[in-house]
């Protein structure tokens, strides 16, 4: 996933009894544990996979490692496949039908099965024994509804079960489906559906045991009305095509819940490359298939960089605007926001992101939210080096820049109470569903580069090459990770760092001061013009941008001291266009300073800005700021009145809590 807003917005669900469970300090016992052992010998929290062929699926279940965001308890019954047949009803903006679990009883005297569900309606549940399809009715119990975790399904279960299939609906407020009318589409022709699993809403859409634990292959069936498109994050039958009502699906290789993923609307398809497509609406199509027109290079660059891509296909679903995120990596299909379609390829380090997750996230997924940064920290560093694999070392400076500012901005703004959420592991501070925070993807590709610097990139391509081989299609714990970084890179290059260094970096709030950083010359001529021109050495006429990227743009406009003089951002704003500008990052970079410098006339612009695009990243920020005066706090109610029902349950829940946070 892309990072949303980059606040402190990551964290408002701690209040939740379960989110304080568990104590901080494990990460740095464990590694100051294995640390201080002379030889140092690999004590992973869950069972190492090495002995295991690549493809076979492990299931870590650490006691004292607890995903405290899941009523299932993997040490009773663990999931390996399931099948959802279901009716897609734009009437009644529910899913409809049946999800048949295939389970593995881990402990022989389990009788009872709990599955994670939120706002289901429940009709039936029925059991067979394994391979046989006499399922007989069985008990149920639907626990009371948790604000966060929603409702505990608990199923009764008779010796001989191994298979359960539940009769159920979904409700219109499941927060992980987002129902479109035709008006909110780019055709205005069709409704549109769209799903958003990670973190906790796969529960939303089926019973299952929603925790990033445990992985199962499934099948789907979906029907849907006339005209429509179904797709699914797996392997479509070659007679899913315009015109049917039938769509099947099958996603061979073992997923955890929070990669389950559909959309259905007014889709087509355009080939990029021999593995590589664009599914969108066909009148952002032919723009979508040019922007994202390197994924096919792309790909290869990464399986050069961290081996073969296991997934099979790789294409993009191109989502209306009120998709909350940059993008989302669900496997063999990345959705994706517009917002990134400029017409530049300027924005397309979000495209080399989801990819890059077919690896770090998809491939070896953490354990629990808390290890976030394995999904995210690699995934941003592994961004950078496909960006520089395909575009050249400057342009990776130039993303790597700005992603320094990004996780200063979000160190800074962390009062003093939160400095925790500085760590890479922190107690469950990524808590996705408001946006994970730079911490974890900037800090922790920020330590990748560090080991870079210090083991040389040879030997950490290596190392991670190795990661992956040994991991596949499993989940991995932080005290895991370092204790294999311990047993290979630190032992075969002794003396580069030490447990001091993994404490600092990993448990530490904030950046150790050693902390090395990418240096990139363009940016540096960009912050000596910038501070020329603020001192009025030099004129906003005589500002050289010619050829500047959209990175330069956005190191310029978010480095600008603020407030800057209303004359001077009104002589760039008519040399520039901004408060016009139709590149969404731009806008919102120059609405933030606007704002912060009380620029008159914003409204107009800032109100269309808003009610047009949803993604979390580039509206929360915009509407912090406005809560901060009365005058600005008033006009955010009235445009986020307009804009609310256009976003998406989980933009509306963030944007809502911060207008709560706002007397
Ligand atoms: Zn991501």
């Amino acid at each position: 996933m892309q990072p949303s807003a980059i606040s402190r917005m990551s964290c408002l669900s701690l209040a939740s009894k379960d989110a304080l469970r568990g104590p901080v300090a494990i990460v740095a016992l464990a590694v100051l544990a294995v640390g201080c052992q002379s030889t140092p010998r690999s004590t992973p929290v869950a069972p190492a996979a090495d002995s295991l062929p690549a493809s076979a699926p492990i299931v870590t279940t650490p006691r004292n490692w607890p995903d405290t965001r899941t009523y299932a308890d993997p040490l009773s019954f663990v999931t390996r496949s399931f099948h959802l047949d279901l009716d897609v009803d734009f009437e009644k903006s529910q899913l409809r039908g049946t999800a048949t679990l295939e389970l593995d009883r881990v402990d022989p005297n389990s009788r009872e099965l709990v599955l994670d569900t939120r706002d289901l309606q429940i009709d039936s549940v029925k059991t067979a024994p394994a391979g046989s399809d006499d399922f007989r009715t069985t008990h149920f119990v639907l626990d009371r509804r948790d604000a966060e975790l929603g409702s505990a399904l608990r199923i009764a279960m008779p010796r001989d079960a191994a298979r359960v299939r539940i009769a159920y609906a979904t409700t219109p407020q499941a927060s992980g489906l987002q129902w479109l009318q035709p008006s909110q589409t780019v055709g205005k022709r069709l409704p549109f559906l769209f799903s958003q699993a990670q973190a906790l809403h796969a529960r939303s859409m089926a019973p299952l045991q929603d925790t990033p634990w445990i992985r199962a292959t499934y099948t789907a069936t979906l029907r849907v009305p006339a005209g429509l498109v179904a797709v699914m994050a797996a392997e479509g039958d070659a007679d899913n095509r315009r015109g049917q009502t039938t769509f099947h699906f099958r996603m061979p290789q073992p997923i955890p819940s929070y990669l389950l993923a559909l959309a259905v609307g007014d889709l087509e398809f355009q080939a990029i490359g021999p593995r590589t497509g664009v599914w969108a609406e066909p009148a952002v199509l032919a723009a979508a298939a040019w922007e994202f027109g390197d994924a096919e290079a792309m790909m290869t660059q990464t399986e050069a960089l961290y081996g073969p891509y296991r997934w099979g296909r790789y294409d993009v679903l191109v989502l209306p605007p009120s998709f909350p995120f940059g993008g989302m990596e669900n496997p063999r299909l990345t959705f994706m926001t517009p917002t990134v379609i400029a017409g530049d390829k300027s924005m397309v380090g979000v495209l080399a992101h989801e990819l890059a997750h077919s690896w770090s996230g998809n491939l070896v997924t953490n354990a629990t939210w808390r290890d976030g940064w394995l999904n995210e920290g690699f995934t941003t560093y592994f961004e950078r080096r496909v960006m520089e694999a395909v575009y050249g070392e400057e342009r990776a400076r130039l993303e790597w820049g700005v992603g320094h500012q990004d996780l200063r901005l979000a160190l800074m703004e962390l009062r003093p109470d939160e400095a925790w959420q500085g760590a890479l592991a922190p107690d469950l501070a990524l808590h996705k569903d408001e946006g994970g925070s730079a911490v974890a993807y900037e800090k922790g590709a920020l330590f990748l580069y560090q080991l870079e610097r210090r083991f040389g990139r040879a030997q950490l391509d290596a190392f991670l090459q190795g990661w992956f081989d040994r991991h596949a299609f499993t989940s991995v714990t932080t005290p895991q990770f370092v204790a294999e970084l311990q047993a290979g890179l630190m032992q075969q290059s002794p003396g580069k760092i030490d447990a001091a260094f993994l404490a600092t970096w990993i448990d530490g709030a904030g950046l150790p001061v050693d902390a090395e950083f990418v240096q990139s010359d363009t940016l540096t001529r960009v912050d000596a013009q910038r501070l020329r021109w603020e001192q009025g050495s030099l004129t906003t006429d005589a500002l050289q941008t010619t050829g500047w990227t959209l990175q330069e743009w956005l190191h310029f406009l978010n480095r600008a001291t603020r407030p800057q003089p209303v004359a001077r951002l009104q002589e760039l704003d008519q040399r520039f266009r901004l408060t016009e500008s139709r590149n969404a990052e731009i806008a919102h970079s120059w609405f933030r300073l606007a704002l912060a410098s009380d620029y008159p006339g914003l409204e107009p612009a800032l109100e269309r800005y808003l009610t047009s695009i949803g993604r979390m990243k580039l509206i929360e920020p915009l509407y912090e700021d406005l809560l901060q005066t009365p005058q600005g706090a008033a006009f955010a109610r009235r445009v986020y009145a307009q804009a609310r029902p256009g976003y998406h349950a989980i933009a509306q829940r963030g944007v809502d809590h911060l207008m709560q946070e706002t007397p």
